[in-house]
């Protein structure tokens, strides 16, 4: 089996097993309990989370441990509706990850207007749209660091300065950026982040949401959990395997990059010489991982089919959108046609992944390529 899915999801480090293991074991207590027993989950959880804010450039205050960035995406744009006295107006651009999109286009039910900032073709957020979206209060800006689908970059940084300028809050889903380019909380000037543990070979369900010191953001009233920001009895296995991977993600990252640049370079060569092959964003700075293609006259339905049956685990452009075979929102907002769209099929490599994979998948394209055309001039 060739995995070559690793935006959904990547394969847990045998170190990342060994410290849930010996969280399970060893750490059983509660961190809120008084007794050794407690103490000594506690130590674990503190010992966990400064591993995790150094990984993203954070102070570990900052650090609210949720079940993943579906979670801290909601409480992003729930408690920008809470706070008091702020505009019943949010701003995000066009290419958020589907399920964050759906729950905040979901508000307008409520009364609440949603803006949309455009992208290029390439798909970054054009700044002349977030300038005209800024020329009224809003109570949030967001816009994701990498899409998932295509794996473009946004100019998080100028984003970040333009919409301090107007004093609104700046949340930045991290989701794909972390663990693959170097990335920093404090750096990017975000004062929301949100992270999902898996992407980067931790496990699954556990993610954090970055509150910058110093604001306040209602996230959950209940526990006294988490500074009293997100209550219920922490998911201390889940935090140390995150930990593991960030402490994994930290030493092999900047190596890593590298060699995963230089296998999607050579890939991408391969695919250029593919009759109407086309290469979704390549024109911008993208994920050293994301290869979004499509072949024009295939669907991602038959392409997918075929690398399934030849042992290649991918996904389709909509990877991440519920919709089944809807053409994914993030090409459409480039200004791709919704028939062509739906041709899209994504590969995201990670650490597993070597040249003679990609050079295995390299062949099949051209191969489905090639008979596509010479079943054309027949008929
Ligand atoms: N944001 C982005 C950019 C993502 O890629 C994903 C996962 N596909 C999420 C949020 C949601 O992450 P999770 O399913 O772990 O909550």
């Amino acid at each position: 089996m060739i995995y070559l899915d690793n935006n959904a999801t990547t394969r847990p480090l045998p170190e990342v097993i060994a410290a849930m293991q010996h969280a399970l074991e060893c750490g059983w207590g509660n961190p809120s309990s008084k007794h050794p027993k407690g103490q000594d989950a506690k130590t674990l959880l503190a010992a966990a989370r400064a591993e995790i804010s150094a990984f993203i450039g954070a102070q570990p205050v900052e650090v609210v441990f949720t079940s993943g960035a579906t979670e801290s995406n909601h409480h992003v744009l729930h408690g920008a509706l809470m706070r008091p006295d702020m505009p019943r107006r949010i701003i995000l651009s066009a290419v958020e990850h589907a399920g964050f999109l759906k729950s905040a286009l979901r508000l307008r039910q409520d009364g609440v207007e949603v803006v949309l900032l455009d992208v290029d073709t390439e798909g970054r957020v054009k700044i002349e749209s977030l300038r005209a979206a800024l020329e009224h209060d809003a109570a949030l800006v967001s816009v994701m660091a990498a899409n998932n689908e295509t794996g473009v970059l946004q100019p998080v940084a100028e984003i970040c300065a333009l919409v301090h300028s107007r004093g609104i809050p700046m949340h930045v889903d991290a989701t794909q950026i972390a663990g693959k380019l170097p990335f920093s909380f404090a750096g990017c000037g975000a004062d929301l982040l949100s992270l999902s543990a898996h992407k980067l070979h931790g496990p699954k369900g556990i993610g954090a949401l970055l509150i910058r010191k110093g604001l306040t953001w209602p996230v959950m009233f209940s526990g006294q959990q988490e500074r009293g920001r997100r209550g219920g009895t922490e998911n201390l296995p889940g935090i140390a395997g995150f930990a593991a991977a960030a402490r994994h993600a930290m030493a092999t990252l900047h190596d890593e990059a590298e060699r995963q640049t230089r296998l999607r370079e050579a890939f991408e060569a391969r695919l250029r010489a593919i009759p109407a092959c086309v290469i979704h964003g390549a024109g911008a700075a993208r994920l050293p991982n994301t290869i979004s293609l499509r072949i024009d006259g295939l669907s991602a339905d038959r392409l997918l089919g075929t690398l399934e049956r030849e042992g290649i685990c991918a996904s389709s452009g909509a990877a991440c959108s519920s919709g089944g075979s809807n053409p994914s929102h993030v090409l459409l907002a480039m200004g791709i046609e919704a028939s062509q769209a739906l041709g899209a099929i994504r590969i995201s490599l990670g650490s597993d992944t070597d040249a003679e994979q990609l050079s295995r998948l390299a062949d099949l394209l051209q191969t489905m390529s090639e008979s596509l055309r010479s079943a054309a001039s027949v008929g």
